[in-house]
C-alpha cells in the first residue's frame, strides 16, 4: 500500500468520501487520488516522493506557482502582528484600493472568505437592490454551492431550475431561471416571459468549471445591452477568471462593464478569500449604510490581505522584461499546439480553447460552446489520458469537465517537460 493509499483508507472513515471538496476524490477518473506534502513553483511533492507538474494549480489561485518567495514573505511579514483583529486593518484599504484600480467596474467591494459567499452575497444585493426575486443563471457555470445557484436546468428551455443538490428547497429553484450559454435568444425570451421579476443574471463570462468554454463574439455585449434595458443586474462571476485572463479579468479584455463582479482565487495568494464588488450605488445598499445584510468574522482576514496584495503586486510587476500574462499566454499556446499536434498525429478529435493560463482538453470533434457540447466529449478518453499522463509526472484535473490553469512558474522546462509528456500520453491512447 502507497502513503497515499493508506491515508486516504484513513481519510474515508473519517471524513466523507475522504476528502474536503469533492471533486479531490478521483471519482471521475477512478482510482485514489494522491496526497501532497509540499508544493513549490510548478511542482506538487507527493507524499509518496513523486514530483508532478501541475496544471490544478490549487484551482486556480496559484498564478505564480506555489510557495513563491515573496507571498511567503508577505504572509510571515502579516503573522508577527497577528493572525486576525476583528477591527478594521491597513491591509484592507490597501486590497480595496489594488482591487477598484485593477478592476474596471468596480467602484467599491466588500471582502469575504470564499467565492460561494461572494456570489451569494452577489445576488442577495441583486433582489435587494432591484426589489425583484429571479436569478437567471447559466448551465455550465458554477458559483459556487449556495442553495440559490446549486440549480441544474429543466427540461424546456424557459422552464424554471431544480435543485442540483439534494436539501435546496424546490421553492428555491423556482427563483432561479437556467439557460443555455452563448444563447443570446433564450435570455431575450426569459426577460420577455418574466417582465419586472428578473434582479439579476449571473454568469462566468469565461466559463470555466465545465472546462473552459469562451462566449461567441458579441454575445457578452449583447448579454450587457439586454440587462441594462430590462433593469436587472449584471453580474460577472469571475472568481476564476479575474486577475487570470487579464489583470482586470474579462472584463478588461472583452470591454464590457458588469453591475457587480465576484472575485476570489487568485485575490487570497493561496489563503481562503472571496470579494464582491461593483457600482457604488449598488454595493452602498450592503449593511451597516445599506438594507442588505452581509458579515464575516474573519472576513478582510490580514494574513490573507498581505497574501493577496503580494500576488496582485507580482501581476503588476514580477521582475520580468515581460509582462506576466504575454508570458502565460504564450506557455498557453505551447501547450495547446503540442496537444493539437499530438492529437493530429494519433487521429483522435480534441477541442483545446486556451486563452492566456487557463486551457482545456475535450476529446470531441464538436466544437464546445456550452454545456450540452462540453458533454459530447468523451470523459472515458480523458480518465485513460488523465492517468498516462499522472503517470509520466503531469497533473492535470481529475475531471474531463474542468480547466487547466498555467503559472508563471510553468516558463522554460516544466512547460517543455509536459508537452512531452502530454504528446507521449496521447500517442498511447
Ligand atoms: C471557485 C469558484 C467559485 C467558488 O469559490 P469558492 O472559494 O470555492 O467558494 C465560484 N465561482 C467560480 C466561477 C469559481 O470558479
Amino acid at each position: 500500500m502507497t502513503t497515499s493509499e493508506n491515508l486516504f483508507a484513513r481519510a474515508q472513515q473519517l471524513m466523507p468520501g475522504g476528502v474536503n471538496s469533492p471533486v479531490r476524490a478521483f471519482r471521475s477518473v477512478g482510482g485514489v487520488p494522491f496526497f501532497v506534502k509540499s508544493a513549490h513553483g510548478a511542482t506538487l511533492h507527493t507524499v509518496d516522493d513523486r514530483e508532478l507538474i501541475d496544471f490544478v494549480c490549487t484551482w486556480g489561485p496559484a498564478i505564480h506557482g506555489h510557495n513563491h518567495p515573496k507571498i511567503k514573505a508577505a504572509i510571515g511579514a502579516a503573522l508577527e502582528l497577528g493572525t486576525s483583529f476583528g477591527t478594521p486593518h491597513p491591509a484592507e484599504v490597501t486590497m480595496a484600493e489594488m482591487i477598484v484600480r485593477f478592476v474596471p467596474s468596480i467602484q467599491k467591494v466588500r471582502m469575504c472568505n470564499s467565492g460561494t459567499e461572494a456570489t451569494m452575497t452577489a445576488i442577495r444585493l441583486a433582489r435587494g437592490f432591484t426589489r425583484r426575486d429571479k436569478i437567471v443563471k447559466f448551465s455550465g457555470c458554477y458559483h459556487g454551492h449556495s442553495d440559490s445557484l446549486l440549480i441544474k436546468a429543466g427540461s424546456g428551455a424557459l422552464t424554471h431550475g431544480h435543485p442540483d443538490s439534494a436539501g435546496v428547497p424546490a421553492a428555491f429553484a423556482r427563483e432561479t431561471i437556467v439557460l443555455p450559454f452563448n444563447d443570446i435568444a433564450a435570455l431575450a425570451a426569459a426577460f420577455a416571459a418574466n417582465p419586472q421579476l428578473i434582479a439579476g443574471v449571473i454568469l462566468e463570462p469565461y466559463c470555466g468549471n465545465v472546462g473552459f468554454i469562451m462566449p461567441d463574439a458579441g454575445y457578452l455585449a449583447k448579454v450587457r445591452a439586454l440587462t441594462a434595458q430590462h433593469g436587472a443586474v449584471l453580474i460577472f462571476d469571475e472568481v476564476m477568471t479575474g486577475f487570470r485572463i487579464a489583470r482586470g479579468g474579462v472584463q478588461e479584455r472583452e470591454q464590457i462593464v458588469p453591475d457587480l463582479t465576484c472575485l476570489g482565487k487568485i485575490i487570497g495568494g493561496g489563503l481562503p478569500v472571496g470579494a464582491l464588488g461593483g457600482r457604488a450605488e449598488i454595493m452602498d445598499y450592503l449593511a451597516p449604510i445599506g438594507p442588505v445584510y452581509q458579515a464575516g468574522t474573519l472576513s478582510g482576514n490580514p494574513l490573507a490581505m498581505a497574501a493577496g496584495i503580494a500576488a496582485l503586486r507580482l501581476l503588476e510587476d514580477d521582475g520580468s522584461d515581460l509582462d506576466p500574462y504575454q508570458r502565460l499566454d504564450r506557455l498557453g499556446r505551447q501547450l495547446r499546439d503540442a496537444v493539437l499536434a499530438a492529437a493530429r498525429a494519433k487521429g483522435i478529435a480534441v477541442q483545446v480553447p486556451q486563452c492566456g493560463a487557463m486551457f482545456s482538453i475535450f476529446f470531441t470533434d464538436t466544437p464546445v460552446r456550452d454545456y450540452a457540447t462540453a458533454l459530447t466529449s468523451d470523459a472515458a478518453l480523458f480518465a485513460r489520458f488523465f492517468r498516462a499522463c499522472l503517470d509520466g509526472g503531469v497533473y492535470l484535473a481529475p475531471s474531463a469537465y474542468e480547466a487547466g490553469f498555467i503559472s508563471t512558474a510553468h516558463d522554460g522546462a516544466a512547460i517543455a517537460r509536459a508537452c512531452e509528456i502530454m504528446t507521449q500520453a496521447i500517442a498511447n491512447l
